[in-house]
């Protein structure tokens, strides 16, 4: 798709013509993906954090936040609890805790796959080269990193990088897609990192962060496409009343008729784009779309293009501190209610529950075009020339 044709569609108000984006996203999720939603069964571990993200309520200046780290027998009772639930995938998401080391991550992946069939999920933020090394030898299949924007002045602004990795920032021009957006944003390097180690690799992006225009999402939907994503997340920003961004004295807002709204409509077009520039990727209908639409926003990005949704498994006195931002969706309910809630929405969409661990048909196109097949592990990953093309 044309940028032109991206940047009409996000500024599209008629409903009318919306529909035909809805028909094109849901007919492609259809062709690509198929009928099947899969549930991955989401453990927040921890929500230590040593990042100050300007948008994240677990952000390290936040020090009302009451801060847990779950045992690894906690996270194991939650696994198995993923396994009776049915699901095929545990997705294990916290802070940036430097107390999730190296070893002991590995040892927590090395138990979920010895008990279980699951498969193995991270998205535990801007981790070290050795460290993804390590977990990926130990058994994790997936890694998920979103790059929040790709508008390099907006992400310095609300991402401020660690002290010891200012001087460590790649540099551009080695000719692949990753290093030339590192210049914009670290976070790319690492994504490329996680390909090279045999990862499915996911990223994605918050929708509305105040400062964000037009041209920028318009980037972000084309950035999804030249990564070659696996699994891509989108979902609007909600402002913390605990982080600076917030504030709006701080953060003023994009020039007068550029500025991304938050809302449903622009979730939803948001989501329906990326299936567009990613077919064959995963894309859940995200707890963010279902916190500003309780009724039915998952309902809505699973007809938009969505074909993943993550019920949260985590123990409740756990989820209700982290929050990344007020009031999720979900909270209050045990993993057995958001289960059966789930169902009933997916089935009366006329869809049906996906079955095994539902990886990602990008990743198992790539991984048979390179003649690795899937758990290659680092020799699984695309050639340079693979690289740039549309997921
Ligand atoms: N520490 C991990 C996991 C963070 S939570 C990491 O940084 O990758 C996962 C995602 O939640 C983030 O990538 C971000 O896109 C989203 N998120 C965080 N704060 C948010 C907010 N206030 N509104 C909407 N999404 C938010």
């Amino acid at each position: 798709m044309r940028r032109s044709e991206i940047l009409n569609w996000l500024r599209e108000t008629d409903a009318g013509r919306l529909e035909e984006l809805w028909r094109l996203a849901d007919r492609t999720r259809q062709q690509y993906v198929g009928g099947e939603v899969h549930l991955r069964g989401l453990i927040e571990l921890s929500n230590h954090c040593v990042r100050l993200c300007g948008y994240c309520g677990l952000r390290a200046g936040n020090t009302a936040l009451q801060r847990y780290r779950m045992s690894d027998d906690e996270v194991l009772d939650c696994a198995r609890r993923a396994v009776e639930y049915g699901y095929g995938t545990v997705v294990l998401q916290s802070g940036e805790d430097p107390l999730l080391t190296r070893e002991r991550m590995s040892g927590l992946i090395r138990r979920i796959k010895a008990e279980t069939p699951m498969a193995v999920t991270l998205s535990l933020g801007e981790r070290a080269d050795d460290e993804l090394a390590e977990w990926r030898r130990a058994g994790a299949d997936r890694y998920l990193l979103r790059f929040e924007t790709s508008n390099r002045e907006l992400f310095a602004r609300i991402h401020p990088p660690r002290a010891d990795q200012i001087s460590l920032l790649p540099q551009a021009g080695e000719g692949s897609v990753f290093r030339t957006a590192a210049k914009r944003n670290n976070r790319l390097a690492i994504l490329e990192t996680l390909r090279d180690l045999g990862y499915e690799v996911g990223s994605g992006a918050m929708i509305g962060i105040p400062g964000q225009t037009y041209d920028d999402l318009a980037d972000d939907i084309e950035l999804f496409g030249r990564l070659d994503l696996d699994m891509v997340g989108v979902g609007p920003y909600l402002r913390h009343p605990k982080t600076p961004l917030a504030d709006r004295r701080n953060w003023p807002e994009a020039p007068e008729g550029e500025q991304v709204p938050v809302d449903e409509t622009m979730t939803c077009k948001v989501v329906a784009l990326t299936r567009l520039a990613c077919p064959r990727a995963n894309i859940p209908a995200t707890t963010a779309l279902a916190t500003l639409n309780t009724a039915n926003g998952r309902e809505l990005g699973l007809a938009r293009g969505a074909n993943v949704v993550m019920p949260n498994v985590t123990p409740k006195k756990y989820r209700i501190l982290y929050e990344i931002y007020p009031d999720k969706a979900c909270i209050a309910e045990t993993g057995r209610e958001c289960r059966r809630c789930l169902i009933e929405r997916i089935e009366a969409l006329g869809r049906r529950l996906g079955s095994g661990r539902g990886d990602s048909p990008n990743y198992q196109q790539r991984s048979a075009a390179d003649g690795a097949g899937r758990g290659g592990g680092p020799t699984a990953a695309p050639t340079r020339e693979m690289r740039g093309k549309k997921c």
